[in-house]
């Protein structure tokens, strides 16, 4: 296991012998911020490859060059979750996304509900955030940021083996470890809502469809990036890669 500390998310392709010329941002954080040199070593990943032991050939205020030296990691994959989300204001959607990659969400879904403020998001700025959030958290997956769609087309067009684990703050209360347990594992998706909850008509339309499974997250009214954290810890550790 290699002594770097740094892990740098890259673009190209891994593998030993493989020139890794930097952009302006990565080489100003490595010699600007981290005041690192030629010779130094840091870790890269790209999401496909695994991780790689990498050392500075070049360095500049502007630019730079890694020579991709041995994989240090095998690539792994995520446990099957995807995350739907409502966006909330900016600074908040932007921690959803960030604790979404930490908590090894494998998919991240934007959904437009009937009371959902934020019309659009950012697809950039959040795959962005993707990035930084696998570096700092020592991921090796960097999970898709989808196009915001509405609810109602994307449970129109719904992969039926995939269940729906609906944070839901009218469900009866009651042991949501044992109801996750005994739902079993599989292809998964969390839904939280936004400041405003989900209105009467999604909620309807919801409770019929037999691939969702409401679940409460206790007794208080979370705010929505806590609601999508909790639900994601519980699954993590009832049927995801925490067991
Ligand atoms: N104003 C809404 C209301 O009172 O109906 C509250 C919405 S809450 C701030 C945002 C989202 O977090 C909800 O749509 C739901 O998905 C989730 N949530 C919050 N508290 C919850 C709880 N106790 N159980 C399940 N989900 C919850």
């Amino acid at each position: 296991m290699s002594s770097a500390k740094i892990r740098l998310c890259v673009d190209q392709p891994l593998r030993a012998g493989q020139s890794l010329p930097l952009g302006e941002a990565q080489a100003h954080y490595l010699f600007g911020v981290m005041r690192e040199a030629v010779g130094a070593r840091a870790l890269v990943f790209n999401g496909r490859d695994g991780e790689w032991l990498a050392e500075v050939t070049e360095a500049g205020k502007r630019k730079g060059t890694l020579l991709c030296l041995e994989r240090a990691r095998e690539q792994t994959s995520p446990a099957d979750l995807w995350l739907l989300f409502a966006p909330v204001k900016k600074a908040r959607t932007d921690f959803i996304v960030e604790k979404a990659v930490e908590l090894g969400a494998a998919r991240l879904v934007p959904v437009a509900t009937d009371y959902t403020n934020s019309e659009r998001l950012r697809r950039d700025k959040s795959e962005a955030h993707v990035r930084e959030a696998a570096e700092q958290c020592g991921a090796l997956f960097l999970p898709e940021v989808a196009e915001m769609a509405s609810l109602t087309r994307h449970l129109a067009d719904w992969p039926k083996d995939r269940r729906i684990l609906w944070a839901d703050e009218s469900a009866p209360a009651g042991s949501p470890a044992a109801m996750l347990s005994a739902a079993g594992p599989g292809p998964w998706a969390i839904l939280t809502g936004p400041e405003g909850g989900f209105s009467e008509t999604e909620r309807t339309r919801l409770r019929a469809l037999p691939f969702v499974v409401p679940i409460s997250l206790g007794p208080r009214i979370l705010r929505a990036e806590t609601a999508a954290i909790a639900a994601m810890t519980l699954w993590q550790a009832h049927l995801g890669d925490w067991r």
